[in-house]
């Protein structure tokens, strides 16, 4: 990135040897991602993220297929790059369905099989659910999506780099990616794009990515998504092994702390995701006295937090308001250890401990347990 950005600083565009040096870069780059996830290199279109990759799958392939129909089927725990496209969407003319999930954040297959009508054009279910980490049965969906000859995508932005991702064995036309959830760099990602799928731009000037997404490319982010798009392709067997610190977090916080529940499938979630929820307890809290001792969670989305709303995924899957308010969120990486995980699980519950000591909720429901007797009184 560095070279790109001193170095190497001609325009891809520009016929001089400046910008053929910097185009061989770019392509390098596109190279890199498409092996990554079983793609041609012309079938990556590169975007600012996973963002606008989704906005550009979602509005972009309906807008060009609106004439065959104007009904979208997606699900209802999508990241609000595919929900705020949706939305925009019924404002525009279309119909969207959304799918319900099972208690585990799954989509199930049969629901989707008969929400399918004669209009439906377009079919959008995540690979991976960012905040449990549920791992969605995209072949399948992407098999009944080709008999049907409906155009399928697939938000895989937290699955590739964790899981084996190949966009022809999981059967999808469009599949979006985004750089700094593998490693990469921030402001960076790709939407790939089938060969014949038909996608209108949602932005227009020049012919860069073959019209899709024109402007002068971010040849600095757009190196770095392709070193990170490599190392992840070789990185993916060790990712593999933090398959055994998840369960031992999840093993640990359930044990270790009661009225504790996982968030997510068991076994059918990334390596990378551990989802609780503390009864009695808001996320929100639990963040800082966490962060007070160096451990960097989140509650609900990177994306919501800071907002009041229980997560919607939570919600969706029917967990309570109450219960949903106290989830937690730990994504382990690969430079976590087995003391990492020791040293939350000796910190955490008595971090719990003490909150729920001075939560009214908590001590009304279990009398006797409170440090603030006069505060039970109140409520
Ligand atoms: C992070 C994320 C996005 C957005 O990607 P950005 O590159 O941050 O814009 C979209 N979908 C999912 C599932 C994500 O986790």
């Amino acid at each position: 990135m560095t070279v790109a950005m001193t170095e190497n600083f001609g325009n891809p565009s520009s016929v001089h040897s400046f910008g053929s040096a910097a185009k061989k870069a770019l392509e390098e780059a596109r190279e890199q991602v498409a092996q990554l996830i079983g793609a041609q290199p012309s079938e990556i279109v590169f975007t600012s993220g996973g963002t606008e990759a989704d906005n550009l799958a979602v509005v972009g392939a309906a807008m060009a297929n609106s004439k065959k129909g104007k009904h979208i089927i997606t699900s209802s725990i999508e990241h609000h790059a595919i929900l705020d496209s949706c939305k925009w969407l019924a404002k525009n003319g279309f119909e969207v369905t959304y799918l319900p999930v099972t208690s585990e954040g799954l989509v199930r297959v049969e629901d989707l099989a008969a929400a399918i009508r004669e209009d439906t054009i377009l079919i959008s279910i995540m690979h991976v659910n960012n905040e449990v980490g549920t791992i969605q049965p995209i072949a399948e969906i992407g098999k009944i999506a080709r008999e049907r000859g409906i155009i399928f995508h697939s938000d895989a932005v937290q699955s590739v780099g964790k899981i084996p991702v190949d966009v022809n064995e999981l059967q999808v036309d469009l599949l979006s990616v985004s750089a700094h959830k593998i490693y990469g760099p921030k402001g960076v990602g790709c939407l790939y794009i089938r060969k014949g799928t038909r996608v209108e731009p949602r932005s227009f000037g020049g012919g860069q990515e073959r019209k899709r997404r024109p402007g002068t490319e971010n040849l600095p982010g757009i190196v770095g998504f392709g070193k990170a798009a490599e190392l992840a392709r070789i990185n993916l067997p060790e990712e593999q092994k933090l398959i055994t610190l998840r369960d031992k977090l999840i093993d640990g916080l359930l044990e270790r702390i009661p009225d504790c529940q996982l968030n997510g499938h068991r076994y059918q979630r990334v390596p990378t995701n551990v989802n609780v929820s503390i009864r009695y307890l808001e996320g929100e809290a639990l963040l800082l006295s966490l962060d007070l001792k160096g451990i960097a969670a989140s509650s609900g989305s990177a994306c919501t937090s800071g907002s009041l709303d229980p997560s919607h995924v939570l919600l969706a899957m029917g967990i309570c308001h109450e219960i949903a308010h106290g989830s937690l969120r730990m994504t382990l990486g690969r430079d976590n250890t087995e003391e990492d995980i020791d040293y939350v699980l000796e910190e955490l519950p008595i971090i719990v401990d003490r909150l729920r000591k001075m939560s009214p909720l908590y001590c009304c429901e279990k009398a006797g347990q409170c440090e603030t007797k006069e505060m039970c009184q109140h409520v």
